[in-house]
Formats: C-alpha cells, sequence, structure tokens
C-alpha cells in the first residue's frame, strides 16, 4: 500500500486532470480493470465526502474503480457508522489517507444555519439529527462579527465543519488513534469549490509547499508561498500550465501578483 503522502499527492494529480479537464482514459473502468478487481481491493484512499450530487469523490479526482473506499453523507459528518466504515478500511485494506472532503455552500451548511437563525418545528428527527452534528462547529461562529457577513459566515462554517469532522475521525476512535500514532494513517480535510472544481487540502503549510513547489520544479517557490490565496492561485496556474489555458492562467496570477509563476 503507497503511503498517506504519495496517495495525496495521487489525489491532487488527479484534481488536476480533472479542473483541467483532462481526464483519464476508460482504462479506469474498463472490463479488464473489473476483472482485476474481482478478486479483491486495494484503495489508496478514504474518502468522507458530502452526499451532494456535484461532488462525487471519483470524478472530481479523475480515479477509477477500486482506487477510492468512499463514504457519503449530507454534510459530511461524521457519526458511528462513518468512523466503523473508516476504521474497517484502513484496517482491511492498509489504506493510509483519509480524507474529510466538504465543499463550497453545503446545503447541509445552510440548512443548520438556518435552524440556527431561525428555528422550526417541522424538521424532522432524522434531518435534525445531521443538523446537530453540524450545529456546535458553526454556533460559535455566529457569535463573532461573521453573522453580519452571510457569504463569509457560510465559508467558515463550511470549513469549520470540515475541521471537526476530521477531528472526530482522529480522536473518535481508538482504532484510528492507534494507527494515526503507529501506521502512518494521516486524516486530512478539504474543501471543493463548486465554482473551480479545485480541492484546497487543508494539510500542513510545509506539505502544501513542498507539493505545489515540486510540481513546479522551483524550489525558490517554497519560501514564497505564505498564505492560502496564493498558494490557490499558483496550484491554478500549475492546473492551467498542463492544459490549452497557459496564457489564461499567467494572467491571472499576474494579477495575484505572483510574479514567480510567469
Ligand atoms: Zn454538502
Amino acid at each position: 500500500m503507497i503511503s498517506a503522502r504519495e496517495a495525496l499527492e495521487r489525489l491532487r494529480e488527479g484534481n488536476c486532470r480533472f479542473v483541467s479537464g483532462v481526464r483519464s482514459s476508460n482504462i479506469l473502468t474498463s472490463q479488464t480493470r473489473r476483472n482485476e478487481l474481482a478478486a479483491g481491493q486495494e484503495p489508496f484512499a478514504i474518502i468522507l465526502g458530502c452526499s451532494d450530487s456535484r461532488v462525487p469523490a471519483e470524478i472530481v479526482f479523475d480515479q477509477g474503480l477500486g482506487d477510492l473506499f468512499v463514504i457519503r453523507v449530507a454534510g459530511n459528518i461524521v457519526a458511528s457508522s462513518q468512523i466503523g466504515s473508516v476504521e474497517f478500511a484502513a484496517a482491511r485494506f492498509g489504506t493510509r489517507l483519509v480524507v474529510v472532503l466538504g465543499h463550497s455552500q453545503c446545503g447541509a451548511i445552510l440548512a443548520t444555519l438556518e435552524e440556527l437563525q431561525q428555528p422550526t418545528d417541522y424538521q424532522s428527527r432524522n434531518l435534525r439529527s445531521i443538523v446537530d452534528r453540524i450545529r456546535p462547529s458553526v454556533e460559535t461562529l455566529l457569535a463573532t462579527e461573521l453573522r453580519n457577513d452571510p457569504d463569509a459566515l457560510v465559508r467558515e462554517a463550511v470549513r469549520a465543519n470540515i475541521r471537526a469532522s476530521a477531528n472526530d475521525l482522529r480522536h473518535g476512535s481508538e482504532v484510528l488513534e492507534q494507527l494515526v500514532q503507529n501506521s502512518g494513517l494521516l486524516v486530512v480535510g478539504a474543501e471543493y469549490s463548486l465554482e473551480t472544481g479545485v480541492v484546497d487540502f487543508f494539510d500542513p503549510e510545509s506539505l502544501i509547499s513542498s507539493i505545489v513547489c515540486r510540481r513546479l520544479e522551483n524550489p525558490r517557490l517554497a519560501a514564497q508561498v505564505h498564505d492560502r490565496a496564493t498558494r490557490r492561485m499558483i496550484w491554478i496556474a500549475f492546473i492551467a500550465a498542463k492544459s490549452e489555458a497557459l496564457s489564461s492562467a499567467v494572467t491571472k496570477a499576474k494579477q495575484s501578483k505572483i510574479s514567480c509563476c510567469s
């Protein structure tokens, strides 16, 4: 089984292909591949994602049959069955990367914010169980100035919920804690942008920098990547550099004052 970091890199490369419109060939879902997998699976990453129809993990990461062990639930919440599913895959298949994949404009987050701001009695018990999982991570945001900026509030609530789910996986299971401490299991949060198709991983800055810089084959860039917005632009520039949209990416990068990309 490949390491968590190799798996992360593979996901990044797949998302790069997805964003640039350069999809893998049908070999990923071919009869040959089906035959190979009939004997068993060895998924290289576990994805806990939202059920939203616009964020299918295999597509946004450009992966094929047998590559990803995917758990989908509205709001990418973590309840016992999600933890059990992650434990199963990590222990059974030796998969070493877990990604909690949330996304912009998540309906479950919007529903939770609506419920917190204008409580109703009409919500079903089952739907309420989802809202109640999301509530703690977004409730505190309503006590800040963010309550006066609806767009920023939703944006931050999405990210807070992703972080909360990642933490719940890291600390809500002895099995997973042991795997993190002793066997190189990595649990990272990530946000998919409905608008751009880019997946933004919340992993440590050093990891992001090293991967981006290796991709751009410019070691000096590492020291220049300071903030998330800049990293995102560099990543978009790299993606576009691999497609026919190089010139527009350079223009975008220049607009963001990233001279090193030109
Ligand atoms: Zn969602």
